[in-house]
């Protein structure tokens, strides 16, 4: 019994078959939602049953807050007490 792919929706043959999330894949479906990346099965994160890269993509959608999200010069600069100068 042949199963659909979740992604497009179309018949997932043995050949072209890659199982994840508990669901047959075509392999070439099988990609980051975020970033398009061709996943591997069992290696790859998910959210919502869709299928995202460890890195960076899940990290920066669904990744603890405060991570630092690839972007360099995150860092917060604490204003002294008193030397504010702003308005
Ligand atoms: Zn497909
Ligand atoms: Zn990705």
């Amino acid at each position: 019994m042949a199963s659909k792919c979740p992604k497009c929706d179309k018949t997932v043959y043995f050949a072209e078959k890659v199982t994840s999330l508990g669901k047959d894949w075509h392999r070439p479906c099988l990609r980051c939602e975020r970033c398009s990346k061709t996943l591997t099965a069992g290696s790859h994160a998910e959210h919502d049953g869709q299928p995202y890269c460890h890195k960076p993509c899940y990290a920066v959608l669904f990744g603890p807050k405060g991570v630092n999200t690839g972007g360099v010069g995150s860092y917060i600069y604490e204003k002294e007490p008193g030397a504010v100068t702003e308005p």
